[in-house]
């Protein structure tokens, strides 16, 4: 079969995912709300194993992390206190012409990939040079950033072949315009300047994809966050927010956690729950959407260590996704030359979905910032007694901990693993044309362990097949078929991920043996009734992630 393109394979997924029962459009019926989308009955599945694999991951395969589930809504001050008030804030551009709202940085970032997509044009010496000079750039202080824009914006500048030897080749007018904006980009985006990069808009020639035209209004701050009315009217009523991270409901249960489970340093409290934020736009399915679900960690350690901590977490967390069996390929770190003002480092673990390498999961050293923030606006010490003794011999005494973080976002590992486990097989032989589609789910991660099959409806086989699903069904998720031809029932369970397929057929009800069918390779064996447990247990076992 030929290789489909990457826009077909995502739509394909797409469409699999909602044929199967994995992910619906909310409130379809009513065309669907934009950007919040409904997990049935499989997806809920999948969704639910992808959860318990990261809360075992973290939580018991830690003695030093545990997990709470605070509340969605909280206090209106939690939310001033973490910055998100002032500052979780999009610019947002409309087109006059196609009416459509843009994230400005978003249409910026896209005319820099445009622009940089010439790089593809260098040998692959030369592009990896100018990454590293590009690297170079980012890194230099605002002035010194802005003072290299000058010679990046003439057509014929810096042609010192000598130290640039990239510069020779004839896409580099694209790309060092490319690098001008982005550092434009970067520069006005800092310094929250709308009007300048509105300015980049225009400048940059930037079209609306829609309308084609560059009628463009100006640029405005949005805040992300949704508010809501607590309480009664009457009584008077306050303004609280959906919280738009889950992060702070750990923060401001550091002490409560710390206390009642006599928690020592470094420890960590996990959480996963609702996320909600009133993205500008939302786009690419469930990569994007204005109500999530999150997986984070906070873990709170001994100032002066985090960087070590953050080592640790960067590297646990790819393992974590490498246990899955991906190709490693599709992985890679992004880290961050531009630091938020309260971090000291962060990193992006990113994946190669169809559309791109994009961000799944960001580890953030978020220094004693947040902790900080809540003991000024509370009023209440947000510190731990440390009575561990330093190279002085004397106790580390009291502090405010530094955190490392660690926040995935569910729903973006859920597209992930359902793109990475797609896969269209050609099946055919000279004779006959053939075809399946497959699910390569991890089997502890499948949404049903194991199908079971009588050969037919009649003779005591469904009664058979029962018999054996009964005693399943305690330790796995199974399902029970008996509608259509075995070969069509097969491909249905290839299609949503079940690693097994157990077939009752005539002899089965003579010497207690059954098939087995494994979904990757099709392969069919005969084995006891009495073995199915333990064949099956093996291989969906936490342990062959875990381990
Ligand atoms: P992005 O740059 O993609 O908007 P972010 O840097 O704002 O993401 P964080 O605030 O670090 O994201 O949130 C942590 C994780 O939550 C992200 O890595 C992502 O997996 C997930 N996430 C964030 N926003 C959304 C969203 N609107 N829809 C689905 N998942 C999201």
């Amino acid at each position: 079969m030929a290789q489909k393109n990457n826009d077909e394979q995502f739509k394909n997924v797409i469409s699999h995912a909602k044929e199967y029962g994995f992910v619906f459009q909310s409130s379809e019926i009513y065309d669907g709300l934009s950007a919040v989308y409904d997990y049935g009955q499989l997806g809920a599945e999948l969704k639910n194993n992808i959860k318990t694999y990261w809360w075992k991951a973290m939580v018991q395969m830690h003695e030093n992390i545990v997990g709470i589930d605070s509340a969605i809504f909280m206090h209106p001050k939690v939310w001033k206190a973490s910055g998100h008030v002032d500052g979780f804030n999009d610019p947002m551009i409309d087109n006059k012409d196609s009416k459509k709202r843009y994230r400005a940085d978003q249409l910026l970032e896209n005319k820099i990939d445009e622009l940089y997509s010439e790089l593809n044009n260098f040998s692959s010496e030369n592009k990896a040079k100018f990454e590293e000079f590009q690297q170079e750039i980012l890194g230099l202080s605002d002035e010194g950033q802005a003072a290299w824009i000058p010679s990046f914006k003439d057509e014929d500048g810096i042609l010192d072949n000598a130290k640039y030897p990239f510069v020779d080749e004839a896409s580099w007018r694209f790309v060092k315009k490319g690098l001008a904006l982005e550092v434009e980009m970067n520069l006005a985006l800092k310094s929250e300047n709308l009007g300048q990069l509105k300015d980049l808009i225009v400048d940059y020639k930037v079209i609306c994809p829609i309308s084609k035209t560059s009628n463009w209004t100006d640029v405005r701050q949005f805040n992300l966050m949704f508010s809501t009315q607590f309480g009664a009217m009457a009584e008077g009523s306050d303004e609280v927010y959906l919280r738009p991270e889950t992060a702070q409901g750990i923060f401001v249960n550091f002490l409560n956690v710390q206390k009642s489970g006599r928690m020592k340093i470094p420890f960590g409290i996990a959480q996963i729950g609702k996320a909600f934020r009133n993205e500008v736009i939302a786009r690419q399915f469930i990569m994007r959407m204005r109500e999530f679900e999150q997986m984070e960690m906070q873990f709170f350690v001994r100032p002066g260590e985090d960087k070590k901590w953050f080592e640790y977490w960067k590297e646990a967390r790819l393992k974590w996704h490498m246990a899955l069996g991906t190709n490693p390929e599709k992985y890679r770190y992004h880290d961050h030359v531009k630091l938020a003002h309260y971090a000291n480092a962060a990193t992006d673990i990113e994946f190669e979905f169809p559309f791109g390498f994009k961000e799944v999961e960001g580890i953030h050293s978020r220094t004693d910032f947040d902790l900080t923030q809540h003991q000024e606006f509370s009023g209440k010490k947000m510190q731990y007694f440390d009575n561990d003794l330093n190279e002085e011999g004397k106790p580390y005494g009291n502090y405010v901990p530094y955190v490392i973080e660690t926040s995935i976002g569910l729903d973006r590992m859920f597209l992930l693993t359902m793109i990475n486990a797609f896969e269209e097989q050609d099946l055919s032989t000279d004779d006959k044309q053939d075809s399946r589609t497959l699910l390569r789910l991890h089997p502890a991660l499948a949404p049903y362990k194991v199908a079971v099959f009588p050969l037919t409806k009649k003779d005591g086989l469904p009664e058979k097949a029962r018999e054996i699903m009964d005693a399943l069904k305690f330790d796995f998720n199974c399902i029970y078929e008996e509608k259509d031809a075995i070969g069509k029932r097969y491909r249905r369970q290839d299609a949503v991920g079940t690693p097994f397929c157990i077939t009752i057929d005539h002899q089965s009800l003579e010497d207690n043996t059954v098939t087995i069918r494994h979904r990757d390779s099709m392969e069919q064996e005969r084995v006891a009734i009495a073995d199915l447990a333990d064949i099956v247990g093996k291989a969906v076992s936490w342990k062959t992630l875990l381990a």
